[in-house]
């Protein structure tokens, strides 16, 4: 493991370990519910509500199980036996559902991710897998798109990455502009999808091709 991957998996550590140190109680957590049940109109002791805080925190503990998991947990296996394949290795259509950092609503789409690997590839469920862990955090889209290729850059070192993400984010259509079915769309690349335009153009067209 090299220096870069380490410092990764450092600083990640030590964010889980910050957060870890300033995470507030449930108690804490189900009263702030109740605070912002109020503060948005409604009586957090009517019956309908009475048990909302605790279903609210259990379901933070879901929809940001992110925090709590680290790359390394994807880590742990490659593969060596790959023949002579030296082709791109692409996954598409990766669902995942995040929220955004700035309005705390969920921004829902598909990542889709493509790599060339040098003599190891990583089981396709990993990188599935990659998605969900950054994914179930507060983002941005944009960050989410360059942890994920960072993240497979440092574990595979395969000669490229490429990272298409499409979301539509329910800040935009469910207030402030309220435009629906607005979709975002980022990319990155790295490696030979970033300097030859040609596999960028193979990328996106594999991503459009045969769909069973
Ligand atoms: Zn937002």
């Amino acid at each position: 493991m090299d220096a870069v991957l380490k410092s990764l998996m450092r600083s990640a550590q030590s964010e889980m370990e910050a957060s870890a140190a300033r995470r507030p109680s449930r108690e804490e957590a189900e009263a702030a519910v109740r605070t912002l049940i109020a503060w948005a109109g409604d009586d957090p002791a009517r019956e309908g509500l009475l048990d909302t805080p605790k279903r609210v925190a259990r379901a933070y503990e879901e929809l940001y199980s992110g925090y709590r998991a680290g790359p390394e947990a994807i880590l742990d296996r490659t593969f060596g036996e790959i023949g002579n394949f030296d082709d791109m290795v692409v996954v598409r259509d990766i669902e995942f559902h995040s929220h955004c950092e700035h309005h705390m609503v969920p921004f829902v789409g598909k990542a889709h991710i493509a790599y060339f690997p040098v003599e190891r590839v990583v089981g396709l469920s990993k990188i599935a897998r990659i998605v969900d862990i950054y994914a179930r955090r507060l983002q941005t889209q944009e960050h989410l798109t360059s942890q994920i290729i960072t993240v497979i850059d440092e574990i595979l070192k395969p000669r490229g990455v490429a990272v298409l993400i499409e979301a539509e984010h329910m800040c935009m259509a469910m207030r402030g502009v309220r435009k629906q079915g607005a979709s975002t769309v980022t990319t990155q690349f790295t490696g030979v999808f970033r300097d030859d335009p040609q596999e960028q153009v193979r990328f996106m067209s594999l991503l459009r091709g045969v769909r069973s």
